[in-house]
C-alpha cells in the first residue's frame, strides 16, 4: 500500500520507517527542510536505537519530502503525526494537526482520502474533524500510537495492540491490511469508535502516570518510616491483580507525552464537568517528585550555593536523546538558580539538553569527568553505563563522597561500604543498614 506520514518526529519517522520495513511504500513529509535534507542523506535527526539501520533496509520503499500536496495526491491514506504540545491552560495545542488536515483536504481535490490521526488528540477531535469535513469524501480514522522512545522500533513492529477508531467497514479493511504484518504475534487490532480510540491513549498514559506517582509517594513514606520500597513493591505486586511492570520509584516522569497528556485529560474532564482528581493528583505528585533530589541536597548541605554537583543523565529516560520535560533539566535549573555549579554527562542527550535548558551548565564527555572535584553526584537517568561505576575511582574523583541516586541504580549496601554517603528513593533504610 502507498501511504504518506506527515510529521517526521519520534512517532512519524518510526511509523514511516516501520511501515516501509514491512513492504508498504511511504512518503514521509515534514515542513522542516533541514530534517528532510538529513533524512534524504540517510541521516537520522533523532537518537532512537535501530532506526538508522532500519532506514537502510527500507531504502527504495521510503522517500522524504516537504511537499505535502504532492504526497497527498500520491497516497490514499495519510497519517498525521505532528506534535500536540501543551497550551498554557493545559489543553493540547491542536493548531499543527488542524493545519495539516486542512492542507490535506485542500490538496486532495475530489479523490477520497483516509486521514489517520496518529498524534495524541483530545477525545472528540475526530468528531470535530468529521463535521469540518462534511461534504467532502474524506474519512477520519483515529489510530493513537503507544510506542515508547528508546524501544520504539520494537514497539511498532511488535505492538501489544493496535487501536483503530473508525466509522466504516472500508476504513476498517484498509487499516487492517496496513497493520496485518505487525500482529503476526497474535496481538490484537482493536477496532472501536473514534472517541473510544482517542480516549484509550489518554487512559493508558494517565494510568501509567498514576502508577509512577503512586510508587513515588509510597517511596517517600518508606524513607520516612524506615521501610524498603523494593521489598514493599515485591510484596504488593505479588498480588495477581497488580501488574509489577513500570512500577519503580524515581525522580518523576518526564518526556513529551505523560506530562502533557495528563494535563490535557484533566482539561478535557474539566471542560465537560468531570473532575479527573486521581489524574490531577498524579500530576501534582510528579511536580514535587522532580525536585526530590534537590530537597535531599538541601537537607544534606544546608545550602547548595557554591557547591558543584555532577549530574549523570539528562534524557528523560535511557536510550533516547529526548529531554522534553526531563527531570534532569528541572533539577539543573533549580541548582543553578540556587547558586550551584553543574557538571553534567549524558551518553547521547548533551546537544538536546543544551538547546532546551534555560540555564547555563557544563557538559562533560565522560561520566567520570563530570565528577572531578564535585561535591556530590546525582544520578537522574538510568542509563546502563551508570549501573556499575568503579566506586573506587568515583571516590577519588568526587571532592566529597556523596551520591544522590534518583533511579535506585546502585546497590545501597555496597555503595555505603565503599565509603559514600548515599541517598536513594525509598531505600534509605537499606543504605543506613536499618532494613
Ligand atoms: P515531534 O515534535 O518529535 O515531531 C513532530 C514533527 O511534526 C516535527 O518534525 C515537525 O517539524 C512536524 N510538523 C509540525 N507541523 C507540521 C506541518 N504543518 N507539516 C509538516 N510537518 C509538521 O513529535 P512526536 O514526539 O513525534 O509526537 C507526535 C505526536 O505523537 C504527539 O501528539 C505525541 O503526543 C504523540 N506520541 C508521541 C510519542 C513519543 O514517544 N514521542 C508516543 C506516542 C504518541
Amino acid at each position: 500500500m502507498k501511504i504518506a506520514v506527515v510529521g517526521t518526529g519520534y512517532v512519524g519517522l518510526v511509523a514511516g520507517v516501520c511501515f516501509a520495513d514491512v513492504g508498504h511504500h511511504v512518503i514521509c513529509v515534514d515542513r522542516d527542510e533541514k530534517k528532510i535534507a538529513m533524512l534524504r542523506e540517510g541521516r537520522v535527526p533523532i537518537y532512537e536505537p535501530g532506526l538508522e539501520d532500519l532506514m537502510v533496509t527500507a531504502r527504495g520503499r521510503i522517500e522524504f519530502s516537504t511537499d505535502l500536496a504532492a504526497a497527498v495526491r500520491a497516497c490514499d491514506v495519510v497519517f498525521v503525526a505532528v506534535g500536540t504540545p501543551e497550551m498554557p491552560d493545559g489543553s493540547a495545542d491542536m493548531g499543527p494537526t488542524l493545519a495539516v488536515v486542512d492542507a490535506i483536504v485542500a490538496s486532495a481535490g475530489s479523490s477520497r482520502k483516509f486521514i489517520v490521526l496518529k498524534s495524541t488528540v483530545p477525545v472528540g477531535t475526530a468528531a470535530f474533524m468529521r463535521q469540518r469535513l462534511a461534504g467532502t469524501p474524506h474519512e477520519i480514522v483515529s489510530n493513537p500510537e503507544f510506542l515508547k522512545e528508546g524501544a520504539a522500533i520494537d514497539d511498532f513492529l511488535r505492538p501489544d495492540r493496535v487501536v483503530i477508531g473508525c466509522a466504516t467497514a472500508e476504513a476498517q479493511a484498509i487499516m487492517g491490511e496496513l497493520y496485518e504484518p505487525f500482529v503476526k504475534n497474535g496481538h490484537p487490532i482493536l477496532f472501536m469508535d473514534n472517541a473510544s480510540a482517542e480516549m484509550t491513549k489518554y487512559a493508558a498514559n494517565a494510568f501509567l502516570s498514576v502508577k509512577i506517582s503512586f510508587i513515588n509517594e509510597l517511596a517517600l513514606l518508606a524513607d520516612r518510616l524506615g521501610a524498603d520500597i523494593n521489598a514493599v513493591r515485591k510484596g504488593f505486586t505479588s498480588d495477581s491483580r497488580i501488574n509489577p511492570a513500570f512500577f519503580y520509584p524515581g525522580v518523576g516522569f518526564g518526556g513529551s507525552c505523560f506530562p502533557k497528556d495528563v494535563k490535557a485529560l484533566v482539561h478535557t474532564g474539566r471542560s465537560v464537568g468531570v473532575a479527573m482528581d486521581v489524574v490531577q493528583a498524579a500530576d501534582e505528585v510528579n511536580d514535587r517528585q522532580k525536585l526530590v533530589l534537590f530537597d535531599r541536597m538541601v537537607e544534606h548541605f544546608g545550602d547548595v550555593r557554591g557547591k558543584t554537583i555532577a549530574i549523570w543523565g539528562l534524557a528523560f529516560k535511557p536510550r533516547t536523546d529526548d529531554v522534553r520535560e526531563a527531570p534532569a533539566l528541572y533539577l539543573i535549573e533549580k541548582l543553578v538558580a540556587s547558586g550551584a555549579r553543574v557538571l553534567a554527562y549524558d551518553p547521547v542527550a548533551h546537544e538536546t539538553a543544551r538547546a532546551a535548558s534555560s540555564v547555563p551548565f557544563e557538559i562533560t564527555s565522560t561520566a567520570m569527568a563530570a565528577c572531578a572535584g564535585a561535591d556530590a553526584l546525582a544520578i537522574v537517568t538510568e542509563w546502563n553505563e551508570f549501573r556499575t561505576p568503579d566506586l573506587g575511582q568515583l571516590r577519588v574523583a568526587l571532592k566529597t563522597p556523596v551520591i544522590f541516586d534518583g533511579r535506585n541504580v546502585l546497590d545501597p549496601v555496597k555503595t555505603v561500604r565503599a565509603g559514600f554517603t548515599y541517598y536513594c528513593i525509598g531505600r534509605n533504610s537499606v543504605a543506613r543498614g536499618l532494613a
